[in-house]
């Protein structure tokens, strides 16, 4: 008899320490999808959906596909708005039983108005519906809080192992390939975790940390060991399962799961000083930045990383390169519709004084006043993310004495130089090219970049995890703490 399989997306990366919730708009924005997402251009987070269907098809089996929808990173997800996404992938898998397996790509790090881990929730609650012998599979994102709820409800959890995330659809195939296994018998995976007790940010694309990928690749399909990953963790919310993880899928022996899960976490300990990603505070920054004369110096504005939930209207760069004179400096992509608004009505060629960003709150800053000229406006601009473009609304270039700044009015983080392009500015002609973004940029910028650098400034995602307030994690971790483990 053919096999059925329920498929669904839910997810956003919920940074708790801005100043905005996450409303249906939030969702709205990036696209719900109910039933038919994969007869649609796949998105960032309805890849994995494509993949799934295909391989489901391939079988001859049956593909049973429910709601899908993500939102941008940001604040809370407000209550009413998780539940009844819940509820809906809840119905549709009821609707849809007699089910043989349930695969969901999750993000790993929503938080909504009353559940601090809305996965193990979501999965739990699947498991409660389908029983104990179907075989459930989740994706998530490497910003992850992996949870036990999320262990124990799931048969199989795979994480994506690259930042920027390029892999998600092979992830995705991996998963599919162990679950149909499953529901056929041929495996039956059990997972175990392994608490890092270390808070930090990992950069995959290069060496050292690339290491890491290479050797938990080089461990998989062999030895009883059906996937590896490691959860980086997401540091902007205060959960109990706020950190770094390992994950290993084993086939039939916990045991063996559990005792590599804890090596891995002790080689990636071992090397934290040279894996965790380093960051120049502000004044660094500006001092590289005034000796750089060699093409573009890239430097991203990781706090402010709209990918990690945080506003991308923050000024604490933008000030310093105003203050500093430093220039010709292209800033950006910043998010605010307001000026855009005064940019739009003003027109091209326009010259005035405009207020721009730190409208979001302190973790933005204060606003800056500039006097600037409307050199471009664009509408509908979208940008490439690796195989998927991705929206940025409308854009405007302010340019000003030492700056040139590029506005935006949907609120998204700065993956592609071709987003500057967009307004004529080309971020080969500037000294210095400022990205709301943490990472993401890398594969955009590395072609134009002399050189790239992380900056870490007071905003919402400041990478100096000792200064946000974690009152709910039970174990102390690195660099809080010398050494966690004593
Ligand atoms: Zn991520």
């Amino acid at each position: 008899m053919t096999k059925r399989v329920f498929i669904a997306a839910l997810g956003t990366e919920t940074n708790q320490f801005v100043p905005f919730p996450t409303g249906l708009r939030g969702y709205q924005e990036h696209g719900i999808w109910r039933g038919d997402a994969t007869r649609h251009e796949p998105t960032n987070f309805t890849a994995p959906l494509h993949v799934w269907r295909k391989a489901i098809e391939a079988r001859g089996w049956t593909a049973i596909e429910g709601l899908a929808t993500f939102a941008a990173p940001s604040g809370t997800t407000v209550r009413a708005v998780y539940e009844g996404f819940r509820d809906e992938i809840l119905d549709g898998i009821e609707a849809a039983l007699p089910l043989d397996g349930v695969l969901i790509n999750v993000h790993g790090a929503m938080v909504a108005d009353g559940y601090d881990d809305c996965e193990g929730d979501l999965l739990s609650r699947v498991r409660a519906i389908v029983g104990p012998g179907v075989a459930i599979g989740a994706e998530f994102d490497l910003h992850c809080h992996l949870s036990a709820l999320m262990l124990d409800s799931a048969d199989v959890l795979i994480g994506y192992k690259e930042y920027p995330h390029t892999d998600t659809m092979e992830r995705a195939a991996e998963l599919f390939a162990i679950v149909a296994d499953t529901i056929e018998g041929k495996v039956r995976p059990v997972m175990a975790r392994h608490d890092c007790r270390m808070i930090a940010q990992y950069r995959t694309s290069v060496p050292p940390i690339s290491e890491l990928v290479t050797r938990m690749k080089s461990l998989e399909g062999k030895d009883g060991i059906l996937s590896v990953s490691l959860s980086h963790g997401f540091a902007f919310a205060d959960v109990e399962d706020v950190g770094t993880r390992t994950l290993v899928v084993a086939d039939r022996d916990r045991a063996k799961a559990q005792a590599l899960a804890e090596q891995l976490g002790r080689e990636l300990w071992d090397n934290r000083e040279r894996y965790a990603t380093k960051y120049l505070t502000i004044a660094e920054g500006m001092e590289r930045a005034a000796s750089h004369n060699q093409g573009p110096l890239v430097l991203a504005d990781r706090a402010d990383n709209p990918g990690s939930g945080a506003p991308g209207d923050s000024t604490f760069l933008l000030q310093a390169l105003v203050e500093r004179e430093i220039g010709p400096a292209l800033f950006g992509v910043m998010w605010d519709p307001m000026a855009f608004r005064v940019a739009e009505e003003a027109g091209e060629g326009a010259r005035l004084r405009m207020r721009l960003g730190g409208k979001s709150g302190e973790v933005s800053g204060n606003p800056v006043d500039l006097d600037v000229t409307v050199k471009k406006i664009a509408r509908g601009v979208r940008q490439p993310y690796g195989p998927v473009m991705v929206p940025l609304g409308d854009m405007a270039l302010l340019s000003s004495k030492h700056v040139d700044v590029a506005i935006c009015t949907l609120r998204t983080q700065t993956f592609h130089a071709d987003a500057f392009k967009a307004v004529g500015a080309d971020p080969a002609d500037y000294r210095v090219v400022v990205v709301k973004s943490a990472q993401h940029f890398y594969n955009g910028f590395v072609g134009v970049a002399k050189e790239i650098l992380y900056v870490a400034s007071p905003g919402a995602a400041d990478p100096d995890v000792t200064r946000w307030p974690y009152t709910k994690r039970k174990t102390p971790f690195w660099p809080k703490v010398a050494d966690p483990w004593a």
